[in-house]
């Protein structure tokens, strides 16, 4: 079984698939990740993120084991990321990783931008996690405060807004909720109640 999670940044979706592939237990990938770590890459390397040749080589020889570092989470490696998302090569150069990965056994739960439309159209149950790019400055804001950072709410929503667009703007795989997919709005929603919905729309996918 392929459950594919897909939304903007700080929607929740991250969160959210984890405690779903923990609860069925099944195989857990965060696409986010492997395009993090090829910026993380290009940059220690001191290549440019517009540098084609030397982002393609950074995703065919990225190490998956290199996908825990916990400084991946930076803000700038995000930023970097999704500068270097848009370029259909790297899309195409990252694809097998995880197309492999979604066979896995018993199945898989998978989230990024593109799994329902572009990396597994053929997955079983599809959702698209969202919420207002406010409710989402907030969430990311707060989790910046604790870290001690100090950008304010209002640059926080602008940096929200400006990769939604490049996201969703862009002409390779931008992010797009799938025809087929349940949209799952989590404005209103805590962590618990968004993960009983999904759960709800699983069962409900499932038993079709
Ligand atoms: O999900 P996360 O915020 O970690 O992703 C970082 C960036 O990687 C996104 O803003 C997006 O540009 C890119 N990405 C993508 N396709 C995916 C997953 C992430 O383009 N499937």
């Amino acid at each position: 079984m392929i459950i594919a999670i897909d939304g903007p940044a700080a929607s929740g979706k991250g969160t959210l698939a984890r405690k779903i592939a923990e609860h069925l237990g099944l195989h857990y990938l965060d696409t986010g990740s492997l395009y993090r770590a090829v910026a993380r890459d290009v940059l220690a390397r001191g290549y440019r993120l517009d540098d084609t040749w030397a982002v393609v080589a950074m995703a065919r020889s990225l190490d998956s084991a290199s996908l825990d570092d916990g400084g991946l989470r930076e803000p700038g490696i995000g930023e970097a990321a999704s500068r270097i998302a848009g370029i259909p090569q790297l899309r195409a150069a990252l694809l097998k990783y995880q197309r492999e990965f979604a066979a896995r056994l018993p199945g898989a739960v998978i989230d990024g931008r593109d799994i329902g439309t572009v990396v597994c159209p053929n997955a079983s149950v599809k959702i698209f996690v969202t919420a207002t790019p406010e409710e989402r400055a907030r969430r990311r804001f707060l989790e910046r405060q604790a870290c001690g950072d100090a950008a304010t709410f209002e640059e926080t929503l602008q940096l929200i807004r400006d990769r939604d667009a490049r996201d969703a703007g862009r002409e390779s795989a931008p992010m797009r909720r799938a025809d087929d997919a349940d949209l799952l709005d989590t404005t209103e929603m805590d962590i618990e109640a968004a993960f009983d919905a999904a759960v709800g729309l699983i069962k409900r996918k499932i038993s079709q």
